[in-house]
């Protein structure tokens, strides 16, 4: 049907979902206008930030509008099928774009481009550029590349990411991306608000379902004082609370001895983790930062940082010296997410987790007796290959017991590039699956319920987000450039391996356009719905009046909680 006369012919916007004006010709200004999507988990979300940051200083801009842009990068996550199809659907629609405006440039960024590699361009061969997640600090020299020659451009890491310790120490020039943000200086942005700060970078589990020990490459650690003067300078710039990443975060340890600085730059060092079991690390002291001396330090050392966080521990290797820092520094949040991803040691051998049920269920027990009223999340794979009803009735005998604040399940699906792709049969039948996802999110549902009805009549400490979803759909108000109010406060309980639980509660919005969506309006409504979380990672949501709510954003505020709903909290703000 034609559009109706006297209206813009507008467009359904790919990543959103809204409508957008259609654009015959790239403006000549758009060369430098960029649209950024992520994919995925929070180190994705990290990485575009820190792309965001780079090309900022570059004098690239970004636009939320994807038909604004003249680039249009898409940093992708291969983790779960339906990220994966999603930029498939992404590409397929930008093949006609691209028809139209040959000047434009396309870019495949993150783990589909490692993993894919020039398959990708086979199947999409108006694709510009691909950069693997180990060589983003290469992206302004693509773009360059891409722009002024006609053949793609192209970095990956390919199989070189598992050097030995020396080499790849000489050549990490990833270093630099984690490293841009202090040449930023004048970058207010992160005024009040949530941040995350790397530790480590890649993996060496090799579990049999994930590709990131192949996208990411082998476990690399920063040095600490690195970390320890970017959590330093973050807070000054206004940030209230850090949460760092690393995909087995408790796996980190520096050993100062075998540090290597180039230019007076000390250098990642590859993991040589300590792998002790459940003991304290053997070796501490000026030779050795572990995990526990490094949360101590960032305690200590940078004192205005009202909360500290990290995700995601791996169950083995975790020892009591992080639970003991944790109970006696204050400011570090009592929340620890380790998935468990099965009851049955069967499926956890399949899978190559490398810890038992019961030295999960032991890690959890110790954490209970060093952390009374710690909140602990989970992840868990459904139909694995192989899984029976007997295993999978274990995975529920391990959720009642262990009474997760929440959990977030999945169902298994074969990922390309993955160890369980080529040797594991997907021989659990779809019906099956769906019904034992449905199951446990009905188990986990209750269990949420419940642990959130023993808060009512509490007080709690609310670090203040933004407004609420609820508050975000009534006044859908866009302006300007900037962060979404809970993307920019760094939302770190809800997207985990992939799976945006907000992102799901609103479509595709949760994760996208993260580099440059704009902030909202707070309307003409006298009471705003504010939203926040605890220190244990609950989501709080309460009421205040519009004209303070602005202020209170970024703020640790107390709100006496009135009542509970499966996902969320709802309370009182106390003056
Ligand atoms: S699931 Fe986690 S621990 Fe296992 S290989 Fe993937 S990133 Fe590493």
């Amino acid at each position: 049907m034609p559009p109706a006369m006297g209206r813009t012919p507008r467009l359904a916007h790919p990543p959103c979902g809204h409508a957008h004006p259609i654009i015959a010709a790239m403006p000549a200004d758009s060369a430098k206008l960029v649209y950024l999507e992520t994919f995925g988990c929070q180190m994705n979300e990290l990485d575009s930030e820190l792309v965001t940051t780079q090309l900022r200083a570059l004098g690239y801009r970004f636009t939320p509008d994807a038909e604004q842009a003249g680039v249009i990068l898409y940093n992708t996550c291969s983790v779960r099928e339906q990220a994966e199809q999603k930029v498939w659907s992404r590409l397929g629609i930008m093949r006609q774009r691209k028809a139209r405006q040959p000047d434009l440039l396309l870019g495949v960024l993150g783990c589909m481009a490692e993993r894919d590699g020039r398959d990708l361009l086979r199947k999409f061969p108006h694709v510009d550029l691909l950069c693997g997640p180990g060589e983003l600090d290469k992206l302004p020299l693509l773009l360059r590349n891409a722009s002024t020659t006609a053949e793609p451009a192209i970095a990956l890491q390919g199989n070189t990411s598992r050097r030995s310790a020396t080499l790849a120490a000489a050549e990490d020039s990833l270093e630099r991306l984690d490293l841009s943000r202090s040449f930023a200086p004048d970058d207010q942005r992160a005024a009040g608000r949530s941040s995350y700060v790397r530790i480590t970078r890649g993996c060496n589990k090799f579990c049999t379902y994930c590709v990131v020990p192949f996208t990411r490459g082998a476990e690399m650690h920063r040095p600490p004082d690195t970390i320890v003067d970017e959590c330093r300078m973050l807070v000054q710039r206004g940030v209230v609370e850090v949460t760092l990443l690393g995909q087995t975060v408790n796996h980190y340890r520096f050993e100062h001895d075998a540090a290597v600085s180039i230019d007076g730059v000390m250098q990642p060092q590859k993991g040589r983790s300590f792998t002790g079991g459940h003991e304290r690390d053997p070796v501490t002291g000026g030779r050795v930062t572990t995990f526990a001396d490094l949360l101590r330090r960032i305690h200590d050392e940078v004192p205005a940082l009202r909360r500290l966080r990290f995700v995601t521990s791996y169950p083995r290797d975790f020892g009591d010296d992080v639970l003991e820092v944790i109970r006696d520094c204050p400011r570090l949040c009592r929340y620890i997410h380790v998935p468990v991803q099965s009851g049955s040691n069967r499926i956890l051998e399949a899978m190559n987790r490398g810890y038992t049920v019961e030295e999960y269920r032991d890690f959890i027990e110790r954490i209970r007796a060093h952390l009374p009223g710690a909140m602990i999340a989970s992840d868990v794979i459904v139909g694995f290959p192989g899984e029976t009803e007997e295993d999978f009735e274990a995975t529920v005998d391990l959720m009642r017991w262990a009474r997760f604040k929440n959990c977030f399940v999945f169902k298994y699906s074969r990922r390309p590039g993955t160890p369980a792709y080529d040797r594991l049969p997907d021989d659990v039948p779809d019906e099956a699956k769906r019904r034992r996802n449905n199951a446990l999110l009905a188990l986990q549902g209750a269990i949420s319920r419940a642990i959130h009805v023993e808060h009512i009549g509490r007080t709690v400490e609310v670090f203040v987000e933004g407004m609420s979803t609820v508050q975000n759909r009534r006044e859908p108000v866009l302006a300007g450039e900037g962060l979404r109010p809970r993307i920019a406060a760094g939302v770190t309980g809800l997207t985990i391996n992939g799976l945006s639980l907000l992102a799901d509660e609103e479509g595709d919005c949760g994760t996208a356009c993260a580099a440059a969506v704009a902030a909202p309006e707070w309307g003409e409504s006298a009471i705003v719905q504010l939203s926040g979380r605890t220190e244990g990672d609950l989501i709080t949501v309460f009421d205040a009046p519009r004209e303070r709510a602005q202020s209170l954003v970024g703020a640790i505020v107390a709100v006496r909680i009135d009542e509970a709903r499966t996902l969320t909290l709802k309370g009182t703000l106390l003056e």
